[in-house]
């Protein structure tokens, strides 16, 4: 299988600006954000999409709301913020390795694009 774009930035073959990392996951800004904030919280474990996920990661998907919480925190949004799974094509998920996009700032109206009708 070939990596994901997030599996490369995460093995460091692509830039990007890793706002935190731990041991299960990073985080990064969107490359184009939707929002003043819009970061995307992506765990290390190649998981295509939540669907995908077993029980066994039960801790790890647990781990990585309690990682948006602290980003919310962190970048002074968590009075506000949305987070939102695309899951599947038809979901509007472009990049098959799971992540959730933490969005925030401003008075935030989830875009068309992250949205299913
Ligand atoms: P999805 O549509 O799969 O839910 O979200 C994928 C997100 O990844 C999109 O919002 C897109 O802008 C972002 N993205 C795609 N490629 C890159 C990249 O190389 N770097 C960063 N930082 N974000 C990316």
């Amino acid at each position: 299988m070939d990596k994901s774009i997030f599996e490369k930035i995460i093995d460091r073959e692509i830039p990007s600006e890793i706002l935190f990392e731990d041991s299960l996951c990073i985080v990064i800004k969107d490359i184009a954000p939707k929002a003043p904030v819009h970061l995307l919280i992506i765990p290390k474990k190649p998981i295509s999409k939540l669907s995908e996920s077993s029980d066994e990661d039960t801790q790890l998907l647990g781990h990585l709301l309690k990682i948006v919480r602290n980003m919310a925190k962190k970048e002074g949004i968590d009075e506000a913020f949305n987070v939102i799974i695309n899951n599947g094509e038809k979901a509007g998920q472009t990049v098959f390795h799971l992540h959730i996009h933490l969005l925030g700032g401003g008075n935030i109206e989830i875009p068309s694009d992250l949205k299913t009708d």
